[in-house]
């Protein structure tokens, strides 16, 4: 349970007053509330920081006021001049004047009320808003405040500005969010205070107060010392919790699962090809933390194509020479069942038994599959997010692969090793996102890494071509010449922000036009929407070579592997990210066939658009792709973060506060190996401090110990 003291921040911020319904939803838009948040809370409101300010200090006279700058002004309202009857078009002026001068106040489409109101002939008010000059005349169109000449502390000299989203004003933004600001209880200081008096740093209360009403133009910069502090708290936050999760898997007993190699020699005799160095490492440092008595918690990482799933393999191969079974996860049912194929032909060959667990696998096959799991006849269990349900059993689990782990959530991880019973599973973890350094840390903790950095032997560079939409017709020429020659070919459609029917919707057309032109036999088309048993036979007739054309949107985005599959073309490549287009590149360049990659682009191309692209044709490199995705996007992003519910930062901004996170790591660990169960004064508020970025993974560590 949430401490008490907490509660208000986390009711909702219809709870304010002001919001009601409508605004709700637009604040579910603009907020980016975190993962399985539906409705804006008052922290969200909090943690809803302003990207700039609008300066209203300037004071001058009318005569002294610069026309194109922001000013506030005490003025006389001399005349209300409305719009000539008939002519609603042209506005209503209200000229107001001070000691040095005059100053016309427009307004279109008004409601003369209203403005009336507002403005009565004879009486002082204060306006505040951008100066322009009309001909010879000063004025204001629609000022952004008017306020009685007793009222102007309401105004706000400096005003925050907030990302905002269509139907929601700044205005309301920023009395929702003083409401939410009287609601912050007070906090204990989780910080050290030494630390924190080394840096100048507020409290968080004060930070929060004083990032929503600025003092000073700094104040927005994510420099200042209110932004530092809380950055600080959330990197903090997040170091201790990842602490906190690897301490509990570290510490609980494993047991040590050691194997004859019988089974792993049988593998390796079956592989068709000689492991490359990088793997054989990988598999060596796999075996001595299985063999060790503290549970292994490991990432291996590794280019698209480098080779994971056989060092995967040997990995489940040590757990069932050990008497044990093993458990293979992938993101989504195509993998899942890309694996079992890959694995299948190897697994007979080493008297492996395999299952297969998906959301397709209902009634009786399904308890089919459970039984023979508990009674300890399948070996390895290959699935989705099916494995996580509780009436999934296994005799003996002892190691736990997550493949392509960035989908999950680290509370998912621990589910699955959770199933390990006794000991726990082990717990292999691969990305094909090469992560940066940094990232592996605020993402991952300290997990131990074993990187796969050589490609297999016989690998040829794919070539990487950029080419606008209106060169189409070339590009479909250029395919007939492929096809005729043998060539297979993924054409993968864009990603269009918002609904997934538009993205659907071309990737549609695309497969009615391209079958068109080349036959319907010959053109296939693969989305998310469609239901798994077409799905599979679509793959199938894609692998086998009946398909020649695979038209699709991103789902084929991760793992699937169809070698003789040498061209892929990326429409509308701009929208993409390079972490993306590097998976979708790595799909082809798998075969002895030379292979193309066509990033097709709408024009005109953005600079940043343009600089992935040219990224893209330059290097195959996914270390350097991803270090130039990083500095292209930030940090939070090249996770996929936003799209596998992976908490981004609220405040952070990673790589740019790296010095920060590296900071806050050795001092999450300093003070975890001091009070590892948060029992001191500083570590009960740090708990509190857990529960305000919501760490939840990390929270119920706290509270089962
Ligand atoms: P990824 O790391 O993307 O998951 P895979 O494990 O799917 O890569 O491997 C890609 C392809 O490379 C597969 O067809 C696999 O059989 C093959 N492969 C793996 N290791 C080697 C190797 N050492 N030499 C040659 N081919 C290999
Ligand atoms: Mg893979």
């Amino acid at each position: 349970m949430r401490p008490d003291q907490l509660q208000p921040l986390f009711a909702p911020a219809q709870s304010l007053t002001g919001i009601g319904p409508r605004l709700v939803a637009l604040l579910r838009k603009a907020l980016d509330l975190p993962a399985g948040v539906s409705e804006a809370r008052i922290i969200d409101l909090l943690w809803h920081t302003p990207t700039g300010v609008i300066d209203r200090r300037a004071e001058p006279t009318i005569s002294h006021a610069v026309p194109g700058t922001i000013a506030t002004l005490k003025v006389r309202i001399l005349k209300h001049r409305p719009s000539p009857r008939g002519n609603n078009k042209a506005p209503y002026k209200v000229t107001c004047e001070d000691d040095s001068g005059r100053i016309d106040l427009v307004f279109f489409r008004a409601e003369r009320k209203f403005i009336e109101r507002q403005l009565p002939v004879g009486e002082e008010r204060y306006i505040s808003g951008r100066i322009e000059l009309y001909g010879e005349t000063l004025q204001m169109t629609h000022p952004d405040y008017i306020v009685a000449a007793d009222a102007r502390d309401d105004l706000p000299m400096l005003e925050p500005v907030y990302p905002l989203t269509a139907g929601l004003s700044g205005k309301i933004l920023q009395k929702a969010t003083r409401q939410a600001l009287e609601r912050l209880p007070d906090l204990p200081e989780w910080q050290n205070p030494s630390w924190l008096d080394q840096q100048k740093w507020p409290s968080a209360a004060e930070a929060i107060a004083r990032i929503h009403r600025p003092q000073d133009a700094t104040d927005i910069s994510n420099g200042a010392p209110a932004w530092q502090r809380l950055a600080y708290d959330e990197l903090f936050a997040g170091q201790v919790a990842l602490a906190l999760v690897r301490q509990s898997l570290k510490s609980q007993h494993g047991r040590a699962v050691k194997g004859d190699g019988a089974i792993r020699q049988r593998i390796s005799d079956a592989l068709p090809f000689q492991l490359t160095g990088s793997q054989t490492t990988a598999i060596t440092e796999i075996a001595a933390d299985m063999a060790s008595p503290s549970r292994m918690l490991r990432l291996l990482q590794g280019d698209v194509g480098s080779g994971k799933t056989v060092v995967a393999l040997m990995a489940m191969a040590i757990a069932v020479e050990a008497g044990s079974q093993a458990a293979l996860m992938a993101p989504t049912e195509v993998l899942a069942r890309q694996h079992l194929e890959t694995i299948a032909p190897l697994a007979e060959k080493a008297g492996l038994r395999l299952g297969l667990l998906t959301g397709r696998e209902k009634g009786a096959a399904r308890k089919h599959v459970l039984a023979a799991l508990a009674a300890g006849e399948i070996d390895i269990l290959i699935g989705t997010h099916a494995l996580f349900q509780p009436d999934v059993q296994f005799r003996d689990l002892s190691v736990a692969v997550i493949d392509e782990q960035h989908r999950f959530g680290v509370h998912q991880r621990l589910a699955l090793q959770a199933k390990g019973g006794d000991g726990g599973a082990n717990v292999l973890v691969m990305t094909a996102t090469p992560i940066p350094r940094t990232l592996v840390m605020t993402h991952y903790g300290d997990l131990d890494v074993s990187r796969l950095n050589e490609k297999p032997a016989g690998r040829k560079p794919v070539v990487t071509t950029k080419a606008s939409v209106e060169r189409l017709e070339d590009v479909v020429d250029g395919l007939r010449r492929a096809l005729a020659s043998g060539a297979q070919v993924y054409w993968v459609c864009p990603l269009i922000e918002g609904t997934g029917t538009s993205e659907l919707a071309a990737a549609e057309e695309r497969h009615a036009h391209l079958s068109q032109i080349f036959g319907e036999g010959v053109v296939g088309l693969l989305h998310g929407a469609m239901n798994g048993t077409t799905k599979d036979q679509t793959m199938a007739a894609f692998s086998a070579g009946d398909l020649r054309i695979l038209v699709s949107t991103t789902v084929i985005e991760v793992g699937v592997n169809v070698p003789n599959a040498s061209i892929m073309v990326i429409e509308h490549a701009e929208r993409f990210g390079l972490a993306q287009l590097h998976q979708l590149r790595g799909r082809v360049g798998r075969g002895s066939r030379q292979s193309y990659c066509v990033l097709l682009f709408k024009p005109p191309l953005g600079e940043t658009a343009e600089a992935r692209l040219d990224m893209m044709r330059e290097t195959e490199d996914g270390f350097l792709i991803a270090e130039k995705d990083l500095e292209l996007r930030g940090g939070g992003e090249v996770l996929g973060a936003r799209q596998s519910g992976l908490p981004a930062f609220r405040i952070a901004n990673v790589p740019n506060q790296s010095e920060l996170l590296a900071a806050a790591h050795d001092d999450a660990r300093m003070f975890l190996a001091e009070d590892p169960k948060l029992t001191s004064e500083r570590g009960k508020a740090v708990r509190l401090l857990l529960y305000l970025f919501e760490c939840d993974e990390a929270v119920r560590l706290f509270r089962a110990a």
